[in-house]
């Protein structure tokens, strides 16, 4: 095979204990916390939808260390979302809630960087969320600590900090959508492969970041993922 140029990287994600998880596509859940939904307007439980980021909006932070991002182009609303990441390591389609657990590599702590003027533009108009959702360095994952290491995530506290002040807090429990219905719902639109990340939706406080500030996400048995933001690149 002659390349005309030199091909992308792969897009690759720590693992706790060795190696890298290679990523494929990156899947979001839409509001999947009750109290975040209400915060964006929203009441009731709404069929899971779903949006996408591109792989390379991945930002990979290993475990102690932390990472960086360069605040985007064209917001002035920067905000955070902290949630935890489902790592798939065995593809398949209309997998059953059951069945899930099978094809779950592991799982990190992750950021969904969201423009929030931008999207609430989109919405405005009706159009798709791309701009505001799927930019790069918006998806910034500490290390995936593999299924078998603590096993299924169905529990545990989950919160952000920024500058050492507590902005989200919940519980993995109080997702609309569990991980588990999260896939089956997502492998009946489309064929899940190893490598896929699914980041499961936030709880409540989503806010704003500027350049700086220094997030902190953590999930009870994950870790935590620490994330400066940097100045606007020229
Ligand atoms: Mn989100």
């Amino acid at each position: 095979m002659s390349y005309v140029f030199a091909p992308p990287a792969v897009v690759a994600v720590p693992v706790v204990g060795g190696g890298e998880f290679p990523v494929h596509r990156i899947y979001c859940v839409g509001r999947n916390y009750a109290d975040h939904a209400v915060e964006m307007g929203y009441s009731g439980r709404e069929p899971p939808f779903f949006f996408l980021k591109p792989a390379d909006a991945i930002v990979a932070v290993a475990a102690g260390e932390t990472g960086a991002i360069d605040y985007p182009t064209l917001t002035r609303n920067l905000h955070h979302e902290i949630e935890l990441v489902v790592a798939i390591g065995k593809g398949g389609r209309h997998i059953a809630a059951a069945d899930a657990p099978d094809h779950i590599f592991g799982y990190a702590v992750g950021l969904d960087m969201t423009r929030r003027d931008l999207q609430n533009e989109m919405k405005k108009q009706g159009r798709p969320w791309c701009i505001g959702k799927a930019f790069e360095q918006s998806a910034p994952i500490g290390p995936v600590l593999p299924i078998a290491g603590g096993g299924e995530r169905v529990r545990g506290g989950i919160r952000l900090e920024v500058n050492g002040q507590t902005r989200q807090q919940g519980d993995l429990a109080e997702l609309i959508w569990n991980v588990n219905e999260t896939i089956e719902q997502l492998s009946a639109a489309w064929t899940l492969q190893p490598g896929d990340l699914i980041y499961t939706g936030t709880p409540a406080g989503v806010a704003a970041v500027v350049p700086g500030d220094l997030m902190v996400g953590s999930i009870d048995g994950l870790g935590s993922l620490r994330v400066a933001v940097r100045p606007a690149a020229v």
